[in-house]
């Protein structure tokens, strides 16, 4: 069964560290696990993997290593001393990050004499193994096509590019639509469950308004790319006035109103700028800010 399956290594048995461990097992991986504190190897070892009593040992074991630590701190805690036995691997670094430090992390891998792919999850440990969800890599394009079999048993595999932080600028982004997108839906079920409708109720209807805002994305995308913002669907003027219909109801529910507001300021911004009768495409000259903005 694990005859032709590719050994993995995991370093880092956190939440997600274990789940990518349970899963490449799942599918017949032979798979050797370490963790800082160990008895969190013991559940994988009971599904058949074997556990490295240090990272070099575990590293030994596989040409291709994954590693899911904390934060890059930890991660280098982990390599810095092992670094002679990854000579010559495969590292996929699943730690979260900024796209920077997926840079300095293929400088340190160069200098090691590492392949390097980096990697962003886009799910929570119970979704790791499920085809349905985005696993997302950058950096090296031989390491993905090579791997890319051992990378689908976590989750569809997509290569983003060989810029290295490509990953990470993508997690940080979906992330930022992610919580916006909550923190909406968090609004309206206040909102309608001021007058007593419950949040499950109201659920069912945002999920099917989600897929018409996905629409939009898509036709608003090519405006982006374009400069271009036709106002041929629905005009900022427009958009303007229904929101205030949204904080009024808002306001004379006792539901808070600053993320609202603030989405009304863009929109007036966008508006003062000339693109009262543009789509709301156009709001993306306002976020984009000027030269230094944002840091
Ligand atoms: P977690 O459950 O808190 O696990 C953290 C892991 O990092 C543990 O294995 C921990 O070891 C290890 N660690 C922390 N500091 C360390 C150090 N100084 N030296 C060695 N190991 C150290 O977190 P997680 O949810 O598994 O997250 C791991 C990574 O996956 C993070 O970068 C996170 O952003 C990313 N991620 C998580 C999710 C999610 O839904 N959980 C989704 C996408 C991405 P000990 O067990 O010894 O403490």
């Amino acid at each position: 069964m694990t005859g032709d399956r590719q050994a993995v290594t995991v370093l880092g048995l956190g939440s997600m560290g274990s789940a990518l461990a349970a899963a490449l097992i799942e599918r017949g991986h032979p798979v050797t696990v370490w963790n800082r504190s160990a008895a969190k190897a013991r559940p994988l070892v009971d599904r058949g993997a074997r556990s490295a009593a240090t990272p070099e040992e575990a590293i030994a074991a596989s040409p291709l290593v994954l590693a899911c630590v904390l934060d890059y701190d930890a991660l280098y805690s982990v390599l810095d001393p092992a670094a002679s036995a990854l000579a010559g691997k495969a590292l996929v670094n699943l730690t979260s990050g900024a796209p920077e430090q997926a840079h300095e992390a293929v400088t340190w891998a160069r200098r090691h004499g590492v392949d390097y792919l980096d990697g962003a999850i886009m799910t929570t440990p119970p979704g790791v193994g499920s085809p349905e969800m985005m696993f997302l890599y950058s950096g090296s394009p031989t390491l993905f096509e090579t791997h890319r079999p051992t990378l689908a048993a976590l989750g569809d595999p997509l290569f983003l590019g060989t810029d290295p932080g490509l990953a990470s600028l993508y997690d940080a982004a979906l992330l930022g639509l992610m919580w916006s997108t909550m923190t909406g839906w968090l609004h309206g079920t206040a909102l309608v469950g001021a007058d007593r409708t419950p949040a499950t109720e109201f659920t069912l209807v945002a999920v099917r308004w989600l897929t018409a805002v996905a629409g939009f994305l898509t036709t608003y995308a090519p405006q982006v790319d374009a400069g271009r913002y036709p106002g041929d669907d629905a005009t900022v003027d427009i958009q303007i006035t229904a929101i205030g219909h949204l904080i009024h109801a808002a306001a004379n529910r006792g539901v808070d109103n600053a993320l609202p507001e603030l989405l009304r300021t863009a929109m007036r911004k966008a508006k003062a700028a000339g693109h009262g009768s543009d789509s709301f495409a156009s709001v993306i000259e306002v976020l984009r800010g000027g030269p230094g903005e944002g840091t």
